[in-house]
């Protein structure tokens, strides 16, 4: 028997999360035994009847469902830690996107260690599954393969690149044989995540920005999607330069737009989806019936709260996305990979942005970060706690002061502890975070190695940056550094 055939069984969790059927909603049950084997929880209820061959004794611990992102570049993102937080292009109505992205350069060996390390900051926070979207290199799926997290690959392709020759002005470098091509490789890799022999790859189809890509592309896009069987993502309604662009372009939103090519539908997850026609920054604009088309549609947002936030950006709300009838999902974007602090942030933003503190709930925001990402990918077996469902499981450490008093152990978790009292991760069956640690990712070898790809992105940045500024230029330090 190996490891994974084992049953292994939380014995009289104190408290656990699990998931109530009649009333579609996670619910906390105390005393409760939650066993599982290989990928699969096979009993939860107040004893398990069968032989375990490992026991963990749960009258401390809190059990709660793996959580899910559903948007998140893992191969890029930790490169720019200290540059990006409070950068932007106020000539082009936002963020690092235009002006800064690409002044970076990295190779194949340096993504590999930072998407080991961003998963490794994941896992640590209690997410199981992740979506990660970037350009195809080699070694991508081998090295999310062996992290041991659940990964939906999502290789990107366009048919334009941005690009800023002023810091004022916006040019888009269109290249429409590099985007079918891309497409291509998209569908070969997307085949090879889906037969990956660990049974923890698949993949989704991802064109990479709704203003980058040709209608043509767009369209062959969605019939691959649909061909192979999978989900489609694409970042949408992300800023308002994208949104004017489109009117400007099309005459249409960013959703109209995407629902004209036949983009939008169950199958397709919207990255960030802020700038809907009616959000108080798009002034002006006639139509008013994006939120409609989202939900008629039945698309799924992904939002990714903490790295808007940083650029002073709400969703215009949270809340009324779902009441609305729209599916949303969290995702982490760049950094940090701490799914429990995207939802703090999701959740004190969304309050924000209703202009009340009943403006949402922990109990929804929590519902988001699995099940929503769970119904996003079409998967009714993750995000879950119930006999049959997949063994992604988070362990609590009810003892740790941050989770003291333990009354209500979730709001405890989110509101005060963040990571710091998850103490073990299982994804499919596999113990992959014990006793805090990762034990998948040598997190400390790989941090070791993050400031030199750091340094030598930086020496590119001279030669890629429009207007030839040092990285030191580029990127202020947040306080002089002086002699
Ligand atoms: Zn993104």
């Amino acid at each position: 028997m190996t490891d994974q055939e084992a049953v292994t069984v939380v014995r009289k969790a104190a408290r656990a999360i699990v998931y109530d059927r009649a009333r579609d909603r996670h619910v906390y049950r105390s005393d409760v035994d939650i066993a599982f084997r290989n990928d699969e929880i096979v009993y939860v209820g107040t004893e398990y009847p069968g032989t375990a061959e490992r026991s963990i004794d749960g009258s401390r611990k809190m059990v709660m469902p793996g959580m899910i992102s559903i948007h998140g570049h893992s191969s890029s993102a930790v490169k720019a830690k200290g540059c990006w937080e409070e950068l932007g292009s106020p000539r082009i109505y936002m963020s690092t996107l235009f002006e800064y992205q690409s002044l970076m350069h990295t190779d194949d060996a340096d993504n590999i260690a930072m998407s080991e390390f961003a998963v490794g900051e994941m896992l640590r926070s209690g997410c199981t599954t992740m979506m990660d979207i970037f350009g195809a290199y080699d070694g991508w799926l081998e090295t999310l393969a062996d992290t041991g997290i659940r990964a939906y690959v999502a290789p990107m392709y366009a048919s334009a690149a941005y690009k800023t020759s002023t810091g004022h002005s916006m040019e888009y470098v269109w290249d429409e044989t590099a985007g079918q091509k891309g497409l291509d490789e998209a569908i070969r890799l997307v085949g090879q995540a889906e037969e990956h022999p660990s049974g923890r790859l698949r993949g989704v189809i991802s064109p990479a920005q709704v203003d980058t890509c040709t209608v043509a592309l767009l369209r062959d896009s969605v019939s691959a999607a649909e061909e192979l069987g999978v989900p489609r993502t694409i970042h949408a309604a992300q800023s308002v330069h994208e949104f004017r662009e489109m009117v400007n372009r099309h005459g249409l939103s960013s959703m109209e737009f995407l629902e004209d090519v036949g983009f939008l539908g169950p199958s397709a997850i919207l990255g960030h989806g802020i700038f809907l026609d009616d959000h108080p920054w798009i002034h002006q604009y006639p139509g008013k019936r994006d939120r409609r088309l989202l939900a008629e549609r039945e698309c799924n947002v992904a939002h990714c709260p903490a790295v808007i936030a940083r650029r002073g950006i709400l969703l215009n709300h949270f809340q009324s996305y779902i009441d609305a009838g729209i599916n949303v999902g969290i995702g982490m974007d760049i950094y940090p990979h701490n799914i429990v602090d995207e939802m703090r942030w999701g959740l004190v933003c969304a309050k924000i942005a209703a202009g009340s503190q009943h403006g949402t709930s922990l109990a929804a925001m929590f519902h988001a970060a699995t099940r929503g990402g769970a119904q996003a990918l079409g998967r009714d077996d993750l995000g879950i706690i119930e006999d049959g469902a997949r063994a992604d499981l988070v362990l609590v450490d009810l003892d740790h002061p941050d989770m003291n008093p333990g009354y209500d152990p979730l709001a405890a978790l989110v509101f005060s502890g963040l990571e710091r009292p998850i103490c073990d991760v299982f994804v499919a069956g596999r113990h992959l975070v014990q006793g805090g640690v990762v034990q998948t990712v040598d997190m400390a070898a790989r941090a070791a190695q993050l400031n030199g790809i750091q340094q030598r992105g930086f020496a590119a940045v001279a030669d890629r940056d429009w207007a030839r500024r040092s990285a030191e230029q580029a990127f202020p330090l947040s306080l002089p550094l002086v002699d």
